[in-house]
């Protein structure tokens, strides 16, 4: 087909509204949250209903067009930028919360809708969804079903692979099937819908979710322990865990993102200290508080410098803000932000951390480095600058040597963000050539001309001439 056909075709299923094609609409699109990678699409269309995303799959699967998923675009893994071109699937337009089943604790969502309203709305019930990834504000439950996100709460709740009950999906030919459902249990056939979780939009498009909702804690405390040194801090969260208390957050910054944040948001944290744990423990108020004591001694006993135990709702929620506004505070710094999440068992954490800034030094990189320290999942996060060629080898190096430690200590190459097209270099580094050669046949069981999300996961061609260094 012609571009011009496309366009027709395409207006004559969304309505000429809905289909961008103009250079500049289409440039918005080109790339995410993901430095490094950008692609013009040919077409971006915003589909109404599963009827409209089905005829379009089944336009682009007669004509073997690359289709790719799109949510808020604010995945760390460039999996949406369209590097094989095609049409750009957006939901902003399927965007509504379709049911909250307070019987059978479920809710019915469009994959479009923003995952802090899905809090909102189930929360004015009494009800909770746990998974509250750092860009809640802005991401989708589409692309936190596709990214398999994670988020703060991971530790205590886990993350979204565990909430997701069932999922309606359109098939690349633009069929449209039904996976799971309201039954706690059910071992009807394959678990398809633990397959889509973190299928990175490659295997099929999300249209429908059903989600698993828990009471909504009673209350929470909130506390934010300082310390000189970083392994003080380490050896707090091993014996946090070790003393069976499960904190409903345990999140790190190191000195050099404290020090980011606060000439952020200026949050009144002092900036001399050389890490930082915010801890938060949720349920009955006199569990929380037993618990957040317990948590305070442990650190104090690790070596903190200073606790802070929030007095009120305000103060929690400007202690928990200290560790959203990360990513974003240390944006403003370099022109280029790397940001990575490597992961290793919790127990490695102080060698990980270690082996990070070692590195940063061999290299002369700036790595800041923060994270969900109760799960292992690390964020080194390296300020650069893409302009500078020589710099951005140093960059790609450093990492490679990162993804490799996590693997040997017995850790992954992303924990939270998916592979998309930037960590697919590592993927069989992480998992083998037996399993990665399985993982192309399920793609191919699924979409066997290969038109969604082309290059994700399994790399590019000029991925694989470049070889493993990406
Ligand atoms: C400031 C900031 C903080 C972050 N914090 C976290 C964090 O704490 N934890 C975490 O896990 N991630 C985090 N992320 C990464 C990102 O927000 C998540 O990956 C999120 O799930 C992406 O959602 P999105 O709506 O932006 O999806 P997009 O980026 O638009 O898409 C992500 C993937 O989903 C696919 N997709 C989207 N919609 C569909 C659909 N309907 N059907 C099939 N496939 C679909 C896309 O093709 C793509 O592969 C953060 C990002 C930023 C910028």
């Amino acid at each position: 087909v012609t571009p011009q056909q496309l366009r027709e075709q395409l207006a004559a299923i969304v309505g000429p509204d809905h289909v961008l094609t103009a250079p500049d609409e289409l440039v918005a699109y080109s790339y995410d949250a993901t430095p490094l990678f950008q692609a013009v699409p040919d077409a971006v269309v915003q589909p109404g209903s599963t009827a409209e995303v089905a005829a379009i799959l089944r336009l682009c699967h007669q004509h073997r067009i690359p289709v790719v998923p799109r949510g808020s675009g604010t995945n760390l893994s460039a999996s949406t930028t369209p590097i094989a071109g095609g049409v750009v699937l957006n939901f902003a337009r399927m965007n509504r919360i379709l049911e909250i089943d307070e019987e059978n604790l479920t809710c019915t969502v469009e994959p479009g809708v923003i995952t802090g309203e899905v809090h909102r709305a189930v929360e004015a019930k009494g009800l909770f969804y746990p998974p509250d990834p750092g860009s809640m504000h802005i991401s989708t439950i589409g692309g936190n079903i596709a990214q398999g996100a994670g988020g703060l709460r991971g530790l205590k709740y886990g993350v979204t692979r565990d909430y997701v009950m069932g999922l309606e999906l359109v098939l690349a030919d633009g069929t449209v099937i039904e996976t799971g459902g309201k039954n706690v249990k059910d071992v009807a056939g394959y678990d398809l819908t633990r397959l889509m979780v973190g299928s990175g939009g490659t295997l099929a498009v999300v249209t429908k979710a059903l989600l698993k909702l828990v009471p909504k804690p009673a209350a929470r405390r909130v506390a934010l322990a300082l310390f000189d040194e970083l392994d003080d801090a380490a050896r707090a969260v091993s014996r946090i865990i070790a003393h069976k208390i499960i904190p409903a957050t345990l999140e790190f910054l190191d000195q050099a993102t404290l020090r980011a944040v606060e000439d952020f948001a200026r949050i009144g944290l002092p900036t001399d200290a050389g890490a930082v744990l915010i801890m938060e423990q949720d349920g009955h108020p006199a569990v929380c508080a037993e618990d957040v004591e317990a948590m305070a001694r442990l650190c104090r006993e690790e070596g903190a410098t200073r606790v802070e135990v929030a007095a009120s709702e305000a103060e929690a929620q400007k202690l928990l803000e200290a560790r959203r506004v990360a990513l974003s505070a240390l944006a403003r710094r370099s022109p280029t932000l790397v940001l990575e999440d490597a992961t290793v068992p919790r127990s490695r954490l102080a060698e990980m951390v270690r082996f990070i800034q070692e590195v940063a030094t061999r290299y002369d990189l700036e790595i800041c480095t923060f994270g969900h320290a109760g799960d292992g999942n690390l964020h080194p996060t390296c300020m650069a600058d893409e302009r500078n060629k020589e710099q951005m080898e140093r960059v790609h190096a450093a990492f490679g040597e990162i993804f490799a430690e996590a693997i040997r200590l017995g850790g992954t190459i992303t924990g939270e963000h998916g592979v998309g097209v930037a960590k697919a270099p590592y993927l069989e580094a992480r998992i083998g050539p037996e399993a990665l050669a399985l993982m192309r046949r399920i793609k191919a069981a699924f979409d066997p001309h290969g038109i969604l999300n082309p290059g994700k996961i399994f790399g590019t061609e000029a991925q694989a001439e470049r070889g493993s260094a990406g």
